[in-house]
């Protein structure tokens, strides 16, 4: 975790590969991401013994963009604690509020494109808003061959995702999470600083502008620990006594892992063996949780047995079915996981596995996953990354922008390509034959059971598509 090695699948093209973190490690995430480009142009210059030169890459970052030069058109890099001196690099400077502008930057001999700061690409004056054209864009690009790489903020230091950056990862082929050390935890405790907060001096800052930093304010890298104990946000107010529960079975801030990709990509093989892997590890129990909602096989989470090299754990595991709650009538998941997380503990961590937890509502869901960590449970999770129409699903952009670490599972389309989308199926009735869903059809809809297909119910049904085979109607313009 935070210091990643870089794998094969990040140098194919028509992949995006991010790496996001806090303000404190963007500086890192954008020499990761540099180290990716060069590698790649490096790999390339090998196998077709060609001039270096001849893997063209552009970086691109938002005229939003604090370390952005405009009048020597260079971005800053490295900062001094990394190399000493840092350095500026040449940069192609967009309008922030116009991202479709990158795609006219692309020439025909370019092979790949870094895009920094995602965070700065944004229409909306607020940035609490959605937009997704930088998503579109893309995807756009990687239709047209070019690797693309990008750097990103992944949460505002109020603790919610960043947009686009959430559903970047949640389109990516490869997501890296790079974080620095938590600032008040060093050097007595090496927790990663996974959220930050502005402080004056040693004094929290206490106003909410997620935009702005005046000159005697600074950033502090800070564990989930240390967030909950400096926020002011209202919403983490009543998690501020559960900080002390962690400490009673571990040094360190649990982990929180993200399993992310589309149906059949392994995702929830992924899941569970990493849960009994630690659990054999750490000498303790697990306890497997899905949302009622997914009806494919009741009281059970099931992987694909032998479906997958490298499977180390096949079969049926029991799981507990939780039902969606409403936070705004104060109804959290928390009460009936606690109490089965409870039943299994031994003053040690319980590992806790969810699948499928893009189901669960958001906001409740992410409040259960703080508290089980600060109560000391390491928490695993394998959900959907995307939906039929290339939009993060669910709880995923949420899930993803929270982890500590995401791991992308792709799964391989008809064709032979890398797949990392999910295909629609749905039953025309007058042609009595399956075709390709609307864009603009309902988002949840569940794979049809076995018992269904053996009364012949015409249920929606999926598979896995790359982003050449997808295949969705009525698409917006700008859609990709
Ligand atoms: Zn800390
Ligand atoms: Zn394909």
């Amino acid at each position: 975790m935070g210091f990643n090695t870089i794998s094969s699948r990040d140098f194919l093209p028509c992949t995006s590969s991010g790496f996001v973190g806090t303000p404190l490690s963007e500086d890192r995430a954008l020499v990761q991401a540099l180290s990716l480009i060069d590698k790649a142009a490096f790999t390339a210059t090998h196998q077709s013994e060609r001039d270096r030169g001849q893997w063209r890459y552009s970086i691109i970052a938002s005229d939003l963009d604090p370390r952005v030069d405009p009048h020597t058109h260079t971005i800053y890099v490295g900062s001094k604690l990394i190399n000493k001196i840092g350095r500026k690099v040449p940069v192609t400077i967009i309008d922030g509020k116009h991202p479709e502008a990158i795609l006219e930057q692309v020439s025909g001999e370019m092979r790949s494109v870094l895009i920094a700061g995602v965070q700065y690409f944004q229409a909306k004056t607020s940035f609490d808003e959605k937009d997704n054209r930088l998503a579109y864009v893309v995807e756009d690009l990687k239709k047209q061959g070019l690797m693309v790489a990008f750097t990103g903020i992944d949460k505002w230091f109020n603790g919610q995702p960043t947009e686009p950056t959430a559903t970047l990862m949640c389109l990516a082929e490869s997501v890296n999470k790079v974080y620095s050390l938590c600032d008040l935890c060093y050097p007595r405790l090496r927790n990663h600083g996974t959220y930050y907060w502005k402080f004056e001096g040693d004094t929290p800052v206490d106003h909410r502008s997620l935009r702005t930093i005046e000159p005697h304010e600074h950033f502090r890298a800070l564990c989930l620990e240390h967030f909950i104990e400096t926020t002011n946000e209202p919403q983490y107010e009543t998690l501020k006594e559960l900080t002390e529960g962690y400490k009673a079975i571990t040094d360190r801030v649990p982990e929180f892992t993200a399993f992310s990709g589309p149906m059949y990509g392994g995702k929830s093989d992924s899941m569970i063996s990493t849960v009994i892997n630690m659990s054999g590890k750490l000498g303790c129990e697990y306890v497997f949780f899905k949302p009622k909602e997914d009806t494919r096989t009741p009281g059970k989470i099931v992987t694909r047995a032998g479906a997958f090299p490298g499977q180390q754990f096949g079969g049926e595991f029991d799981a507990i079915e939780i039902v969606n709650k409403d936070p705004e009538a104060g109804e959290y998941l928390t009460a009936e996981i606690a109490q089965a997380v409870i039943d299994k503990y031994d003053n040690k961590p319980v590992i806790v596995g969810f699948d499928e937890p893009w189901l669960l509502e958001e906001s409740s869901l992410m409040r259960s996953i703080m508290e089980l960590r600060l109560m000391g449970h390491p928490v695993i999770v394998g959900t959907l990354s995307s939906d039929f129409a290339k939009k993060g699903i669910g709880s995923t952009p949420a899930i993803l922008s929270a982890a500590n670490e995401v791991e992308v599972r792709s799964a391989s389309c008809e064709c032979n390509n890398l797949s990392n989308y999910t295909q629609r199926w749905v039953w025309d009735k007058a042609k009595k034959v399956y075709t390709t869903p609307s864009f603009n059809a309902p988002v949840v809809s569940i794979e049809k059971t076995k018992k269904q297909m053996e009364n012949d119910v015409h249920a929606d049904i999926y598979d896995t598509r790359c982003l050449f085979c997808l295949t969705v109607n009525d698409t917006p313009a700008d859609w990709s």
